[in-house]
């Protein structure tokens, strides 16, 4: 491990202290992105009509392989789903995955038919996150045609399960078996804008249950009930207290249970979400809210006397749905800078923001990782009326990771 950061160190030191990469090589990169826009947005758009449900990924992540072998790059599939491409570069620098995630959040059969509609695009998954797939496709394409000579290993990839239900699985299996040890710096185009994410926010998301025998509402009446508990349990959550600073939320967001009006039921379940950018403050909330849990439990169960509601007691059990890690990386974090500087030399200056994206996976384990948009505007990410507008300048977000994986590249001159 030690061996490892003295590594990313090593390479950071030389990435900040290196002198600007070659104009020329650069130039023809920025040149052809900026002229070949239209393709950039066209492969947004037909990318998104190809449906890509949580876990079923693989069609689109058979398209967007042949376009990299369209490149002229060497693809392939890993184990999970991942479609992963690579420009070997001279094999001395350091190895940069810069990657789009493949999955969306919409269910299966949901349209997914892009209609324009006043110069925007609309289609659920438009922005997030066929823009981030468009723009890998693009900065891709262009590192193909100026083909400059490099260090690096540049991997581009289009990743699966960042969404919700995919617990970062696509980002997760890059760090702990398809490029274990191997990735010096991540990258993570995720929807659009001109910002970073520098920060993980980590979450804690569990499905709760309680259980009982159940019965007639009537003829069973005075025993425990799986939905009281519940109610009693969500009335708990919802006095929880959290600091402002750091930020720290909780929420119950689906609930579930019950057969009919006249039935005690015997089961009742619900999803609750909690998140903070800091990891000892997502821990209390997360122990206060298994206590609000249990206290619910123990309150159902006492309310009802008599031998008929001692046979009866409730259970609870918790099944995780997801733990996303979370991390310390500040924003004078090499790669962050790397990314704040290459912007304001392209004439913009980004926010730093938190949030929960692939970069959490990195980010968790202490190594360089960022999220940044693709450029364009969209309004309305995780909904089917979302749309993207490319605007006089979404050309922009291209070129902004083609100059962040050039500098922590050390680009150098084309080849003849
Ligand atoms: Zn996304």
């Amino acid at each position: 491990m030690l061996a490892r950061v003295l590594k990313v160190v090593l390479i950071v030191l030389i990435v900040i202290h290196a002198p600007p990469a070659t104009a020329q090589g650069i130039d023809a990169i920025l040149a052809g992105l900026k002229a070949d826009n239209a393709w950039t947005v066209a492969q947004q758009r037909s990318i998104c009509e190809i449906p890509a449900p949580p876990f079923k990924e693989a069609v689109r992540g058979a398209e967007f392989k042949r376009r990299l072998e369209a490149l002229g790059l060497r693809a392939r599939v890993d184990a999970v789903g991942n479609v992963l491409a690579e420009r070997a570069g001279t094999g001395k620098g350091p190895t940069i995955v810069l990657a789009g995630h493949l999955d969306t959040v919409f269910p299966e059969g949901t349209d997914v038919t892009v209609r324009d509609e006043g110069g925007r695009m609309k289609a659920p998954g438009i922005g997030d996150d066929c823009r981030g797939l468009a723009v890998v496709l693009a900065v891709a394409r262009a590192y193909q045609r100026a083909n400059p000579v490099h260090d690096a290993r540049i991997i581009f990839v289009g990743n699966v399960g960042e969404e919700g239900p995919g617990n970062l699985r696509g980002t997760r299996h890059l760090y702990e078996t398809e490029l274990k040890g191997k990735i010096d710096f991540f990258i993570s185009v995720d929807g659009t804008g001109l910002n970073i994410t520098s920060r993980a926010v980590g979450s804690h998301r569990y499905r709760v249950t309680y259980k009982g025998p159940g019965g007639h509402s009537y003829g069973a009446f005075g025993i425990p009930n799986p939905i009281h508990a519940l109610g009693r349990a969500i009335a708990g959550i919802a006095e929880v207290q959290v600091p402002t600073t750091p930020k720290v939320t909780f929420n119950v967001g689906v609930i579930n249970g019950g057969t009919s009006v006249n039935s005690i039921p015997f089961a009742a379940t619900m999803e609750v979400d909690m998140r903070s950018e800091n990891a000892d403050a997502l821990g209390v909330v997360d122990q206060k809210i298994r206590v609000a849990l249990l206290a619910a439990l123990d309150a159902e169960n006492a309310r009802w006397p008599g031998e008929r509601a001692a046979s009866a007691k409730l259970s609870m059990v918790i099944d995780t749905m997801g733990i996303r890690p979370t991390g310390g990386q500040s924003d004078t974090a090499p790669i962050v800078q790397v990314a704040l500087q290459t912007a304001r030399s392209l004439g913009f200056t980004p926010n730093t923001e938190a949030s929960s994206t692939d970069a959490n996976i990195p980010i968790a384990l202490g190594l360089p990782g960022i999220t940044i948009d693709g450029g364009g505007v969209a309004v309305g990410s995780h909904s089917l009326n979302e749309w993207y507008e490319d605007g006089p300048n979404g050309w922009l977000g291209p070129q902004w990771v083609a100059l962040i994986v050039a500098r922590l590249a050390g680009l150098d001159l084309p080849r003849p």
